[in-house]
């Protein structure tokens, strides 16, 4: 077992974004890993490389038809994959299938102690639905990799932890009826922001009702809102003991976001990484991975994914 934290880079997850104009710009990784460079972490970190996934991983969450669908649009290399978020740009099924594969990388070196802690820039596509992609998200890594630990290695109780701005509503009705799947995300308030889900009372449904916590924030929540609704999570997840965790750390949660309202700033992300690894050592033998989500200000993704895995590392 290495102290060190996983940190995937690489050419083939960079590639992933919609070009300019697009918020979704494939200029995000490498912004990211220049802070990251900039922190001096280098003694604790190693760096991890993307393999792209299979077809079968990917449909162990996607249909068949969905991901044929994409493949062709790729080669194409126009047209919308969903309503007008998210571009069929040449090349996009390769780019999002690496991002799969670097999160099926992370779980499967944490799984085998090599590491407790990975953490994945670029991943943490939350919107993308079984059969269809969404708001800039074509294969969903976060519910690819839910999938993944329950086949490959039996790991049922799996906590998704989201604070991304947009609600995870891929994750969440991907899994809306599985009460093993154990789900919180703060987001802000759905009637003012994309994707318009996340009401604090979709708590699940079926034999998972009851089981699922969505926490909204008004426009402009500040880190003050954060930390109230943060001790929710931490209840939750004492209570619900995950085997587990699963972090989405969208940076369009922070102050200055063009296309968000939230006012956090990046001592949101440093506080929740470091929280929800004392809560992996207590219930999930330290097992968690990050996934890096949204973020369209490029300092304050910059600044806030090098908060998390900062934490990560001090957390060891
Ligand atoms: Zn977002």
């Amino acid at each position: 077992m290495s102290d060190n934290v996983l940190v995937y880079r690489g050419e083939s997850i960079a590639a992933y974004g919609f070009g300019d104009p697009h918020p979704f710009g494939t200029d995000r990784h490498d912004v990211f890993h220049a802070e990251l460079d900039k922190a001096g972490l280098g003694d604790v970190i190693e760096y991890g490389h993307p393999r792209p996934a299979l077809v079968d991983e990917l449909a162990l969450f996607h249909t068949a038809d969905y991901i044929d669908k994409v493949s062709r649009m790729s080669a194409a290399g126009h047209g919308w994959l969903d309503e007008g978020d998210t571009p069929a740009v040449p090349g996009i099924y390769d780019a999002a299938s690496s991002v799969v594969g670097a999160v099926l990388c992370a779980v499967d070196e944490v799984m085998h102690g090599h590491h407790k802690r990975a953490f994945i820039p670029i991943a943490g596509l939350h919107h993308a639905a079984r059969a269809s992609a969404a708001g800039f998200c074509v294969f969903n890594d976060c519910g690819i990799a839910v999938e993944y630990l329950r086949k490959q290695f039996g790991i049922q109780r799996i906590a998704y932890v989201d604070i991304d701005a947009h609600h995870g509503d891929g994750v969440f009705y991907g899994f809306e009826d599985d009460p093993d799947l154990l789900f919180a995300d703060l987001h802000e308030d759905g009637r003012f922001l994309y994707p318009g889900t996340g009401a604090a009372e979709e708590t699940g449904t079926g034999r998972a009702r009851g089981t699922k916590l969505n926490i909204p924030l008004a426009p402009g929540a500040d880190d003050s809102d954060f930390h109230q609704a943060w001790k929710k999570v931490e209840a939750y997840l004492h209570a619900v003991r995950p085997q587990f965790i699963i972090m989405q750390c969208g940076a369009d949660s922070l102050e200055g976001d063009p296309i968000t309202h939230l006012s956090w700033s990046e001592e949101a992300h440093a506080h929740a990484a470091a929280s929800l690894c004392r809560l992996a050592d207590e219930y999930c033998e330290g097992r968690i991975i990050a996934t890096g989500g949204g973020g369209y200000n490029r300092r304050n993704l910059a600044r806030a994914w090098t908060r998390v895995v900062q934490s990560f590392a001090d957390s060891q």
